[in-house]
C-alpha cells in the first residue's frame, strides 16, 4: 500500500519537465491534475507560461488531458483555454477517469505520465493504473478543509519514505 503512494519521479514544478526527457522514457501522453498542479487552488487563471508549456508538449507530439476532482465549470474553462480535453469530477484515486483519459489520449499505461500534487489522489490513482507518476509540490497552500487533513497523512507517509531513502 505504502509503495503505491510513492511517486516514480518528483519535479520542482511542471516547468521543470521537458518533452525531450519524458519522450526518452517512452512517455507520449500526460494526464494533468488541475488544482495546485496547473493552476492555484480554485483558480481559472491560466498564466501565459502554462499555455507555452502545454504548447511545447503538443508540438513535440504529446497528447494531454486534464483529470480533476473539481467541478466541471472550472475544469472545462481551463481545458478550453489550453486547447486540451478535461475530465471533471474524476473521483481520483478511483480508476474510472484514468481509464477514460487513456482512451482519449490513445496511449498505453506505460506510455502515460500522471502529474499531480497529491499522493492520495494523483499518485495513488496513477500507480494503481501502472502509469508513470510524477509529483510536483502544491502551488498554493489554500485547499479544501478535507484536503488539509489528508496533507497531514501525506507528511507522515513522506517521513516514512525519507527513512527508507525513497524521498531524497
Ligand atoms: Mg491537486
Amino acid at each position: 500500500m505504502l509503495e503505491k503512494l510513492c511517486p516514480r519521479y518528483r519535479a520542482e514544478s511542471i516547468f521543470a519537465l521537458e518533452p525531450e526527457t519524458l519522450r526518452a522514457q517512452g512517455i507520449k501522453g500526460l494526464i494533468l491534475d488541475l488544482d495546485n498542479t496547473l493552476v492555484e487552488w480554485g483558480s481559472e487563471i491560466v498564466p501565459a507560461e502554462l499555455v507555452a508549456w502545454v504548447d511545447r508538449f503538443k508540438k513535440a507530439g504529446f497528447k494531454l488531458c486534464i483529470v480533476s476532482n473539481a467541478v466541471p465549470q472550472r475544469v472545462e474553462a481551463v481545458a478550453e483555454t489550453l486547447g486540451i480535453p478535461g475530465l471533471p469530477q474524476a473521483t481520483k484515486p478511483f480508476k474510472t477517469s484514468f481509464k477514460r483519459a487513456l482512451a482519449i489520449l490513445g496511449t498505453a499505461p506505460e506510455e502515460t505520465a500522471v502529474i499531480g500534487d497529491q499522493l492520495f489522489t494523483d499518485i495513488l490513482g496513477g500507480n494503481r493504473m501502472d502509469l508513470y507518476t510524477i509529483w510536483t509540490p502544491p502551488l498554493s497552500e489554500t485547499e479544501f478543509l478535507s484536503t488539509r487533513a489528508v496533507r497531514r497523512l501525506e507528511r507522515l507517509v513522506v517521513k516514512r519514505f525519507r527513512k527508507r531513502g525513497l524521498w531524497g
